[in-house]
C-alpha cells in the first residue's frame, strides 16, 4: 500500500475522492465549509509536490442532473482556500480533454458524480410497480454501464486517493470500484488516515479503563455499536431519550419519555450481555424532565424510573453527571457519541455542555477522547469544544458501522 507521505506525485495526475457534500443556502451559498477545510492538506500535498490533481465528489441526493447540487457553486470556496485556480468539468464522463491537458499545479473539478446513477449503481426511474424481474434487469444492466463510468475517470489519472472518509462505508464506483485501476498507486489521504488512527486507538489496545458514551434519541440505530462496544469497552454511559426505553424494560415509570416499545427484549438482552462480558453499565439516575417538548416548558427533577404521567425526561440531572463524572475523570480513553439530553433546546443542553466540559478535562490531562456521530459533533462544534477533544470524527454513518467492526469497502478497497 502506497502513502501519500511517500508517493512521489511529481509530474503525476492524481484523482481524488473528497466529500465535499457541503451544506448550502437557497442562495447556493456554502454555510459550513468544514469538509472543504478538510480536505485542503491532502490537496495542497500533491500540487506541493508537483502533481496536478483531478477533484471528484458527490453532493446531495441528486436523481440526476440538478442545479441545486451542481459543484460548480462551490469552486470559488476551494480556490479560496486552496489558492490556486480550479478548471471545472460540467460533466464527469466527458472531461478526457481537460484531463489530458492538466499540468502540474493545475487543479480540475469533476461536476457532482451523482448525477449519473453508476455512481451509486442504483437503478433510477423505475416505476413503482416495476416487477422483481424489471428490477433485476435494471440492475444489471447499470451494473454494466457502471463498468464503463468506472473506468472513464480511472483513465484521467496516473494514481487515486480516497479521502472521504464519509462515504467510506459505501461501495460506490469513486469510493470503492475506482481502487482496481491502480493496484500500485492508491493511497488514503490525511482524513481517511487521521480518521482510521483516531477509530483504531479506541478498537485496537487502548489505553485502560475504556468508556464509551451512547447517547441519543434510540436505542435500534446503536445496537450495533453497543454490542460490538462490549468487547472492547470497561464502561459504558448510556444516556439521552434511548435511557427511556431501558428504564421501561426494568419496569420503571416514564411517563411521556421517548421509547421504542417493540426494542424492550433488545434493552434486556443488552443489559445481560453488558453482565456477561463484565462491562459496568450506567444508566441515568435522574433526569430533567418537562411538562411538554419545549425549551420553555416547566421542569422537575426525577428519578429517570420514576417519572409523573405527563412529563418527559429531557436531560441529564446534576446526581447523574456527578456519578458519570467519576467514571468519565478515571478512564483514559473515551468515545463519545450522541447527545445525553434534547441539547437543540438551550434549556435542556446543560447535560451534553457538561460532558464535553468532561472530555476537553480529560484530554488536557492526557486522555485519548474521540467524539462522532452526527449530532454530537454538532454539540462540540455549537459549544466551543470541537479542539478541546483528541479527535473530532466526521464520519457519521461510516464512523458507526466501522466502529460496529465492519470494514468499511472504501478502505478495503485501498488496502486490498
Ligand atoms: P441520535 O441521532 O440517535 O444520536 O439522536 C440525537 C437526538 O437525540 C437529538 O436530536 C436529541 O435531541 C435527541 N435526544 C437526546 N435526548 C433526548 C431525550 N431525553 N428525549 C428526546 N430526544 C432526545
Amino acid at each position: 500500500m502506497q502513502s501519500i507521505d511517500t508517493y512521489k506525485f511529481k509530474g503525476k495526475k492524481a484523482i481524488v475522492r473528497v466529500d465535499f457534500n457541503v451544506p448550502l443556502n437557497d442562495k447556493f451559498e456554502i454555510t459550513d465549509d468544514t469538509r472543504i477545510r478538510a480536505a485542503i492538506p491532502t490537496l495542497k500535498k500533491v500540487l506541493d509536490e508537483g502533481g496536478s490533481l483531478i477533484i471528484m465528489s458527490h453532493l446531495g441526493r441528486p436523481k440526476g442532473v440538478t442545479e441545486k447540487y451542481s459543484l460548480k457553486h462551490i469552486i470559488s470556496r476551494i480556490e479560496e482556500l486552496l489558492g490556486v485556480k480550479v478548471k471545472f468539468a460540467p460533466d464527469c464522463m466527458k472531461a478526457g480533454q481537460e484531463a489530458e491537458t492538466l499540468k502540474p499545479g493545475e487543479v480540475l473539478l469533476l461536476e457532482n458524480l451523482r448525477f449519473y446513477a453508476e455512481e451509486e449503481g442504483k437503478p433510477r426511474g423505475l416505476s413503482e410497480t416495476a416487477t422483481d424481474e424489471e428490477k433485476k434487469e435494471a440492475k444489471a444492466k447499470l451494473k454494466e454501464s457502471q463498468k464503463e463510468f468506472v473506468k472513464k475517470l480511472a483513465s484521467y489519472a496516473d494514481c487515486y486517493i480516497n479521502d472521504a472518509f464519509g462515504t467510506a462505508h459505501r461501495a460506490h464506483a469513486s469510493t470503492a470500484l475506482i481502487a482496481k485501476y491502480f493496484p500500485n498507486d492508491k493511497m488514503f489521504g490525511y482524513v481517511m488516515e487521521g480518521e482510521i488512527k483516531a477509530i483504531d486507538k479506541v478498537l485496537h489496545n487502548p489505553a485502560r479503563p475504556v468508556t464509551a458514551i451512547i447517547g441519543g434519541a434510540k436505542v435500534s440505530s446503536k445496537i450495533g455499536i453497543i454490542e460490538h462496544l462490549f468487547d472492547i469497552v470497561d464502561n459504558m454511559i448510556i444516556g439521552g431519550g434511548m435511557v427511556f426505553t431501558f428504564e421501561k424494560a426494568l419496569g420503571g415509570k416514564i411517563g411521556n419519555s421517548i421509547c421504542e416499545s417493540d426494542q424492550l427484549e433488545t434493552a434486556r438482552k443488552i443489559m445481560e450481555k453488558a453482565k456477561e462480558k463484565g462491562v459496568r453499565l450506567y444508566l441515568s439516575d435522574e433526569v430533567i424532565a418537562a411538562d411538554s417538548f419545549a425549551d420553555d416548558a416547566h421542569t422537575q427533577i426525577c428519578p429517570s424510573n420514576n417519572i409523573p404521567d405527563g412529563w418527559e425526561g429531557m436531560d441529564a440531572a446534576p446526581a447523574t453527571l456527578q456519578t458519570w463524572e467519576k467514571v468519565i475523570m478515571d478512564s483514559k480513553t473515551i468515545l463519545w457519541n450522541g447527545p445525553v439530553g434534547v441539547f437543540e433546546f438551550p434549556n435542556f443542553a446543560g447535560g451534553t455542555k457538561k460532558i464535553a466540559e468532561m472530555l476537553a478535562l480529560a484530554t488536557e490531562k492526557g486522555v485519548f477522547t474521540l467524539v462522532g456521530g452526527g449530532d454530537s459533533v454538532a454539540a462540540v462544534t455549537q459549544m466551543g469544544f470541537a479542539d478541546k477533544v483528541s479527535y473530532v470524527s466526521t464520519g457519521g454513518g461510516a464512523m458507526l458501522e466501522y466502529l460496529e467492526g465492519t470494514e468499511l469497502p472504501g478502505i478495503k478497497a485501498i488496502k486490498e
